[in-house]
């Protein structure tokens, strides 16, 4: 028998080598990640996979917050040396998406894409709502409620009545409920273009923006924010 030296394996400029991870019994393929040196022992000395998670940048113990574990059987390497292959007891499933494959993609030859499988769980209930936005979201955003709408629109009413010169609602104003209805206008418009575009971070904006336009007009005509949320409740019975 050989030894493998780990250092010996083909790891790529960022130190990683891909990992096919297949499962032990049905040889079907699970999912791909990467592996660096030091997942590559974790994974042989635990015998649950480990992987380096580039888009989070730190260690990734497969399971860690699903439960979804996957119980190493046993590990090849490549002819060359450039690319693992992991077979492993799955437990539950293995894509985040709640399929026991990552590969429930079929791309058709006129590119049409048809989901195969059954989605074994929903990843909103394994990993909690949108997981990866609200830990983004604590990362770089205060928590702010529904609240900051109330206080905007007293600022809002402030400008309103005293018309400071230079600020943006000021002129809003002067100019009239015309100019603030096209703005209303715009804004919804820029929202949608956002969100066709899958623009996450602009969607985000111009939904401020179209907020802040909103609570204009609904000043401009003298209804208060505390109506329209009246209305919103009173529909939930
Ligand atoms: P888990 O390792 O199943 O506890 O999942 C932890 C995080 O890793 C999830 O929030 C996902 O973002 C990600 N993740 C889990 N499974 C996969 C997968 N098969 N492919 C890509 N990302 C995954
Ligand atoms: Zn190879
Ligand atoms: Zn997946």
């Amino acid at each position: 028998m050989q030894q493998l030296d780990i250092t010996k394996l083909k790891y790529d400029r960022s130190g990683l080598i891909p990992a096919i991870v297949q499962d032990y019994a049905t040889r079907e393929v699970l999912m791909v990640a990467y592996m660096n040196q030091e997942a590559v022992e974790k994974t042989l000395t635990t015998l649950e996979t480990w992987f380096w998670s580039r888009s989070r940048q730190k260690f990734w113990h497969k399971g860690e917050s699903s439960g979804n574990v996957q119980k190493v059987r046993e590990i090849y390497h490549d002819c060359d040396k450039d690319t693992l292959l992991v077979l492993v007891d799955q437990k539950g499933a293995a894509c985040h998406e709640g399929y026991y494959s990552c590969f429930h993609y079929r791309i058709n030859r006129d590119c049409t894409v048809e989901i195969v499988g059954e989605q074994q769980f929903d990843p909103d209930e394994v990993y909690g709502k949108i997981s990866e936005n609200k830990e983004q979201a604590k990362e770089t955003v205060p928590t702010a409620g529904a609240g900051v709408l109330d206080e905007l629109y007293g600022v809002i009413l402030d400008r309103k009545e005293k018309m400071p010169e230079g600020a943006y609602t000021s002129y809003l104003f002067d100019k009239g409920l015309d100019k603030i209805l096209k703005k209303v206008g715009e804004e919804s418009a820029e929202v949608i273009l956002a969100a066709k575009n899958k623009d996450k971070h602009e969607l985000v904006k111009e939904s401020a923006d179209l907020l802040y336009h909103l609570l204009v007009m609904l000043a401009e005509q003298g209804v208060m924010p505390g109506e329209v949320f009246a209305e919103l409740k009173q529909r939930r019975k």
